[in-house]
């Protein structure tokens, strides 16, 4: 049976006791009015449940406990269970893909009560089905201009701001959607009306109109910029050093690694990677659980570089010295794709399974601490070297 683990027991007595006092005795009059609940607003910023960032825990824990905050609050009135998690859904991407500055001008301002966070995805046509989604985001110079028509929004007649759902570019729906953080109070956001509701009166949900709100583009985005990173960081990086460590290992050895295995310094620098990269990622910080499972790369191509295995080739006297390096390249390069699977999982998996990995990349466990992964199999032969990312040419 599931319960509610004791790190959070306390907590969950806590909400419960301030929502039967302070919610529960005035839930009939905020539906009855239909009046957003500013004083109870007020009320979960003091008590800190709108400190979306500053959550105590990491992994499943955090959104347990963010779960057991809204069914405590709802359990007294659902309509103000809508005020942590609409504001939940529109920090949520700023947590996840935000730079420093949002986290904390946005999310501080959503804790403090200063502003509210909103999520801008429903259109009249496009509810279940997203890819109906027809708001427009233009370039145009430094600008974007965003046109489009959004209901059902939560939370966009206070100040605050909107994280806007609109098709970026043309071609297929799925790839040309991009989220944009739009002030509320930006011109050519025009809030229409209220939807009428039966109950979650208290928590107003509205049309609005984007009529070609100029946003200024935070970054810059063109295909030469694009193809310049995708070649230097996915052709060269990566995808290089699998081609070339595979088609060593078969013809320096006919695919056969023997008894691979990291050297200490190696063995070292993996068991960094693999600590850093859980600790980023229970912060949600992607960017940095990627760069500890580059840091393993960049390693493994200076060694192929330092080591030359194609000289070695040539020495029957340094056979195992080749042996060592081609069996710490292939750990290596299960490293990465361990990690880097959650993120690349069809080319991750095609690392996997050219190194004759079991069991499936998917039913991956991470290794203890300070252990690696059980090394690839000797004595079987790799897959097929190929081109992992083929650079793409200008
Ligand atoms: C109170 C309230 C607050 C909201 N707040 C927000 C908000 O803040 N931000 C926001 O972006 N949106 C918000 N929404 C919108 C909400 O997310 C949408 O209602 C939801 O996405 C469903 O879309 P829809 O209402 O158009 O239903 P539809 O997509 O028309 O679906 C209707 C029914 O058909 C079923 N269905 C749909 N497609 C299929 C299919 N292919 N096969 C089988 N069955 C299917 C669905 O399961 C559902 O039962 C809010 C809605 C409400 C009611």
């Amino acid at each position: 049976m599931f319960s509610v683990p004791p790190e959070l027991q306390d907590f969950q007595a806590r909400v419960r006791a301030f929502a039967r006092q302070h919610i529960a005795p005035v839930a009939a009059v905020i539906d009855e009015s239909a009046q957003y609940p500013e004083e109870i607003h007020r009320f979960l910023v003091s008590e800190g449940y709108m400190r979306t960032a500053a959550m105590p825990e990491s992994g499943p824990l955090r959104f347990l406990r963010r779960a057991i905050l809204i069914e405590e609050v709802a359990y007294a009135s659902a309509a103000v269970s809508m005020i942590p998690m609409v504001n939940e859904l529109g920090c949520t991407p700023i947590q996840l893909f935000g730079n420093p500055e949002q986290k904390s001008e946005l999310l501080g301002g959503v804790a403090d009560g200063s502003l509210f966070a909103s999520y801008g995805l429903t259109e009249p046509q496009a509810g279940s089905d997203v890819a109906a989604l027809a708001c427009t985001a233009e370039p145009a110079g430094k600008e974007w201009v965003i046109s489009g028509n959004k209901s059902w929004i939560c939370n966009v007649r206070q100040p605050g701001f909107c994280v806007v759902f609109a098709r970026s570019s043309g071609g297929n729906a799925r790839e040309a959607l991009t989220a944009f953080i739009v002030p509320t109070d930006s011109p050519g956001f025009e809030v229409i009306n209220a939807e009428p509701t039966l109950g979650l009166r208290g928590s107003p949900t509205y049309n609005f109109l984007l009529k070609e709100v100029p946003l200024t583009r935070d970054g810059d985005f063109s295909w030469d910029l694009f193809i310049e990173r995708y070649n230097a960081n996915l052709a060269n990086d990566w995808g290089n050093l699998f081609t070339r460590s595979v088609s060593m290992i078969h013809r320096y050895r006919a695919g056969l690694l023997a008894n691979p295995a990291a050297g200490s310094e190696l063995g070292a620098l993996i068991r960094k990677a693999l600590a850093d990269y859980r600790e980023a990622m229970d912060r949600y910080a992607v960017d940095e659980g990627i760069e500890a499972a580059w840091t393993i790369i960049r390693r493994a191509n200076q060694m192929v570089e330092e080591g030359a295995p194609w000289k070695l080739a040539k020495d029957p006297a340094k056979a195992g010295e080749l042996d060592a390096l081609l069996g710490e390249l292939a750990v290596a390069l299960q490293h990465t794709a361990f990690l880097l699977f959650p993120i690349m999982p069809s080319k991750a998996r095609l690392v996997w399974e050219t190194l004759r990995l079991s069991p499936a990349i998917e039913a991956g466990r991470f290794p203890a601490d300070g252990a690696l992964l059980p090394p690839p199999p000797s004595g079987v032969a790799l897959g097929e070297s190929q081109p992992l990312f083929p650079r793409i040419e200008k």
